[in-house]
């Protein structure tokens, strides 16, 4: 059995956060995970973006975590390098309830340290934005966008460089204390280590109770999406909001994505399945009547896929009210952190999250900081995104930049190798998704996934009907449909 200094349960966006924090110090840290590669909970299926903090109860971890988060996050792109664009966030009204709603919220963004809220008027909502709907609006400058997926793998991969090993399809089933250590059993084996930090999402609960805290009460607010084509992103270029309600949650939005695309949802219903991720009509139709009232523009032939993601909110079973973030580490459960309930807005929020669970480590314990530490990243260049020139000159170099093997994204057969030598070893085709955008263009795949799954088998050995689209089962091929012979 392999002893950690610290294990990490669940690769998120909060679990890799951590990792990368942890790795700041010299320690055996392990982060586990059961699906095959990082990012494949909710970290995938939100909105990506980096949200101001105008809509958390002040002095919360939601509000210091979101403003903390928004304010670095300049820096944080740059060191790890991914997509990031500060684009601010339009919040339209439409009557004077929703006026009322904005305003009370511009006073809590104030309060929480959101700086230069504006006012604007129907002329100048009109001049910043004519694809959106609304009579009046609240802008906020220091709202943005980034691409969730691209951010957790590079958290994972800095941690990883900086010495962290990363368990993949490795699922916990159990956790026992042991002779004064934990003992993590997997459906594989064990490993054992002095710290268990639980960032395991939907399943923090369960994980909680394991290491002695309570089984939280969760509830799941499931959201729906449309993505919609880069057609329709040439139209916005700006997240348009509805007034939030009383309590400060948004329906249905629009937000352009880093790449040009745009996510229209997600919407808002309670749902008991940890990991119920199905599409459903009636929330897709909901998501066009909704949607069209926030971007104008939107029409069905810019569908081109959906999905959904589930927010695991902690409450109060005798008053229903939605509570903060739980982050904890009792000394009385000794080598424990548990991180629980950690719904939107937990991307923006994952870093200083991150640093406070870290903190909580080091209240207990004294760790040397690692000499090697590098906070800095480097991700996989895009040809589409080179001038003429560095595409020439690219080529030169290195001639697979000269084979397009997704047309729609334009993606090279040498970032889909970068890709799949990754260097956390993921060798699934939504792991070569996530990290070059191929497949994600308007055929979703149709021309360059058999490509893609050829090119996993080639540089990796796997035979073609073992390679796997994203879970466990999810093989690709299982057999010939006939005889070629
Ligand atoms: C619809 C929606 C929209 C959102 N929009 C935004 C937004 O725009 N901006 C923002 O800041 N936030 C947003 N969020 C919130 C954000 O997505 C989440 O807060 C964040 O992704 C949570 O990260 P996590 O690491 O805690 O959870 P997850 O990403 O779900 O990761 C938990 C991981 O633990 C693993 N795991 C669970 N159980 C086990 C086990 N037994 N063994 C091993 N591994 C296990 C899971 O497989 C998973 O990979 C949104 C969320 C949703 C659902």
């Amino acid at each position: 059995m392999e002893h950690f200094d610290i294990v990490v349960i669940g690769a998120g966006v909060v679990g890799c956060a951590v990792a990368r924090e942890l790795s700041r110090y010299k320690a055996k840290i392990a982060v586990v995970e059961k699906e095959q590669d990082v990012a494949c909970g909710n970290s995938s299926r939100n909105t990506g973006m980096l949200h101001a903090g105008f809509t958390y109860k002040p002095g919360t971890l939601k509000a210091q975590c979101a403003v903390e988060g928004n304010k670095e996050f300049d820096q944080v792109a740059r060191e790890l390098d991914v997509p990031f664009k500060r684009t601010g966030k339009l919040v339209v009204g439409f009557d004077s309830r929703d006026m009322e709603n904005i305003l009370k919220f511009k006073e809590i963004g104030r309060v929480n340290g959101v700086e230069n809220i504006q006012m604007l008027d129907r002329d100048q909502l009109r001049a910043m934005a004519p694809e959106a709907g609304g009579e009046f609006a609240m802008y906020v400058p220091s709202s943005g966008i980034l691409d969730p997926m691209q951010y957790t793998i590079a958290l994972a991969e800095n941690a990883c460089a900086n010495g962290v090993r990363f368990f993949l399809g490795e699922r916990v089933t159990d956790i026992r204390r042991e002779e004064g250590e934990w003992k993590v059993c997997t459906q594989s084996g064990q490993i054992s280590a002095r710290w268990v930090v639980n960032c395991a999402g939907m399943h923090a609960s369960w994980i909680s109770s394991l290491l002695g805290y309570p089984d939280y009460p969760v509830k799941g607010f499931k959201g729906e999406y449309f993505v919609l084509d880069k057609k329709a992103g040439k139209h916005m270029s700006i997240p348009i909001y509805p007034a939030p309600d009383e309590r400060g949650g948004f329906a249905t939005h629009a937000t352009p994505t880093v790449d040009g695309n745009i996510l229209v949802g997600p919407d808002s219903y309670l749902t008991e399945g940890r990991e119920d991720y199905k599409n459903t009509k009636d929330h897709m139709d909901g998501l066009i009547r909704d949607g069209q009232k926030m971007f104008k523009e939107m029409r069905r032939e810019y569908f081109i896929r959906n999905f959904a993601g589930i927010r695991w909110k902690r409450y109060n079973p005798q008053t229903g009210e939605i509570l903060d973030f739980m982050l904890e580490a009792d000394p009385d459960k000794p080598g424990t952190v548990n991180l629980v309930g950690v719904e939107s807005p937990g991307i923006t929020c994952a870093l200083p999250l991150a640093r406070r669970a870290v903190g909580k480590i080091l209240e207990q314990e004294a760790l040397e900081p690692n000499p090697d530490f590098s906070p800095y990243r480097k991700g996989i260049r895009k040809f589409s995104e080179m001038s003429l020139e560095e595409q020439e000159e690219a080529i030169r170099e290195n001639p697979d930049y000269g084979e397009v093997i997704c047309r729609c994204e334009t993606v090279t057969r040498a970032e889909i190798l970068k890709a799949i030598h990754n260097p956390l070893g993921v060798h699934t085709v939504t792991g070569i998704k996530n990290r070059t955008r191929a497949t994600m263009g308007r055929c979703q795949g149709g021309y360059c996934e058999a490509k893609i799954t050829h090119l996993i088998e080639e540089e990796l050995g796997i035979p073609e009907t073992q390679v796997r689209y994203s879970k466990k089962n999810s093989y690709m091929f299982t057999g010939k449909v006939r005889d070629m012979a």
